[in-house]
């Protein structure tokens, strides 16, 4: 899934066309970016393991809207294990994690590929979710 932002050229500061994604490689959660300026011909590629930068990931929600997961109703009983695979994913304490489960079945928001890396994360531990656009 690709997205195209405006992104300023380090170089000569014009604004080119960049290709921005997220995407998911053995359970991870990776981001891309990459252009190539028209007018110095500067080519930059960028990607990371992780969330994207907050100013890139706003315009990957712009453009994709935004996405929950949604545990199924009968994994109730699978909270602590839900918390765990939460948790470990989001970097959250404990106190934040819980948080999450008060809205449960609806338990996180993100972008499309988040969404979709929290539900693989959660179907590699048996449990079962999917994920609807907001
Ligand atoms: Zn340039």
């Amino acid at each position: 899934m690709m997205v195209e932002i405006q992104y300023l050229c380090a170089d000569c500061k014009k604004e080119m066309t960049a290709n921005v994604g997220q995407s998911i490689i053995d359970l991870k959660l990776r981001w891309y970016l990459s252009c190539i300026c028209k007018s110095c011909n500067t080519a930059i590629e960028m990607d990371d393991f992780g969330f994207p930068p907050d100013e890139i990931r706003q315009k990957i929600l712009n453009q994709e809207g935004e996405w929950k997961l949604k545990i199924n109703s009968l994994e109730l009983k699978n909270k602590a294990k839900i918390i765990k695979v939460l948790r470990y994913a989001l970097n959250l304490s404990i106190k934040d994690t819980s948080k999450l489960l008060k809205k449960f079945p609806y338990v996180a928001n993100g972008t499309k590929v988040e969404m979709l890396w929290l539900k693989e994360l959660l179907i590699n531990q048996n449990i079962r979710a999917s994920i609807e656009k907001q």
